[in-house]
């Protein structure tokens, strides 16, 4: 009987470390880090990964919603968490919760004074986001001297960092537009330091920030899909392992004759007798329909075999005409071989959407 006979997203804690140990090696000592663990760990399940993060000594965790920083809270972590993007219906939950809140916005800024003031918090942190370019979440650089006007005059609040994100930090033809991304978060933060007397915790740097612009570290940087193996391609991020591998098994093999047609719509026939295995993992799985029909493989017994025909919500099927294997056998979708980049390109997609997108009805077995 094969180990695992069933679809399986096998996490590897130790290459969860060695790239924890490797973005540190490229950080000045004192700098700090802050484990992005949004949507479910990049889909590897936050309450694992973070109480694993914590006893590795990251300083911070950052989440996209208070939902996610209170599923870590009750998984036990003691560790500051940013909520990224909070939603004002959930202010009092954030602060049960002690979560600290992003406030990018005047909306958002009068939103959480009012939870203040109606739970009498006081140097309450909070972290302000500042648009440098990206044009997604974040005060304008104008707004700066208000902004921080108006925090440093209320005593329920205190600010914890003033931070920003940039846009194709992965993107070698985008130097000149991240570097005036830098420089226009270097004037905000000036702006902060003649206002406030001081210099606040700053952070601008995602992954591929900190492997292409490591002079732009600053007080602390945020890292997700470094952490969890994939450096976008640059030549620092060869040094990151896949933390994830999704594997399944053959269900069954069938033998197609020449102009035999397989899975919905008909839309694969055989032009030649075909040898096909049915794989138990389909879109709700993760897999989605812009897979199939030639777009994307998995590997069998050390062998490529493509997907053919359109994917099913449970299953889809593979051409192993060329394969010596058998019904439960096991098959890698993605990880070392082929990684969660290659197969998403197949498709015109990227490892983050298809690592996020593996549904929670994949077991998650932990290795180390
Ligand atoms: C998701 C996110 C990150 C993490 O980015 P990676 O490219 O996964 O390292 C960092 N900062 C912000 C604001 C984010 O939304």
């Amino acid at each position: 009987m094969p180990e695992v006979a069933e679809t399986v997203l096998e996490i590897d804690l130790g290459a969860l470390r060695a790239n924890y140990e490797y973005l540190r090696s490229t950080l000045r000592p004192e700098t700090r880090f802050m484990a992005v663990v949004k949507a479910f760990a990049y889909g590897h399940d936050a309450t694992k990964i973070a109480p694993y993060l914590e006893q590795l000594g990251v300083d911070y965790f950052a989440v996209a919603y208070t939902s996610e920083g209170i599923e870590l809270r009750e998984a036990g972590i003691k560790t500051p968490i940013l909520v990224l993007h909070p939603q004002s219906v959930h202010f009092n939950r954030l602060v049960d919760y002690s979560l600290e809140p992003c406030i990018y916005s005047d909306y958002v800024m009068t939103g959480f004074l009012e939870t203040a003031k109606a739970r009498k918090l006081s140097d309450y942190p909070v972290h302000l986001k500042f648009n440098t370019g990206l044009n997604r979440l974040g005060f304008d650089e104008g707004d700066a001297e208000k902004v921080f006007a108006a925090i440093s005059r209320n005593p329920s609040l205190k600010v914890a960092s003033v931070f920003s994100h940039l846009a194709a930090s992965e993107d070698p033809d985008e130097v000149s537009f991240t570097r005036s991304q830098i420089d226009a978060f270097l004037r905000i933060a000036a702006v902060f330091e003649d206002i406030e007397g001081y210099r606040p915790l700053l952070h601008q740097c995602n992954t591929s920030g900190i492997l292409c612009y490591p002079e732009a570290q600053f007080d602390m940087v945020r890292s997700g899909i470094g952490l969890y193996g994939y450096g976008n391609d640059s030549e620092k991020g060869k040094h990151l392992c896949p933390v994830g591998t999704l594997k399944t098994v053959i269900s069954q093999i069938h033998l197609l004759k020449k102009g035999d047609s397989l899975s919905y719509n008909r839309a694969f026939v055989a032009e030649k007798p075909t040898r096909t295995a049915t794989l138990p993992l389909g879109h709700a799985d993760g897999i989605g329909r812009q897979y199939g029909n030639g777009r994307g493989y998995v590997r069998i017994n050390g062998k490529y075999a493509p997907i053919i025909g359109n994917v099913c919500m449970d299953m889809l099927m593979v051409d192993i005409t060329h394969i010596d294997c058998r019904e439960g056998d096991e098959v890698v979708v993605y990880g070392k071989n082929p990684t969660a980049a290659e197969f998403a390109a197949t498709a015109g997609t990227i490892s983050y959407e298809l690592i996020t997108g593996i549904s929670r009805r994949v077991k998650r077995v932990y290795i180390r």
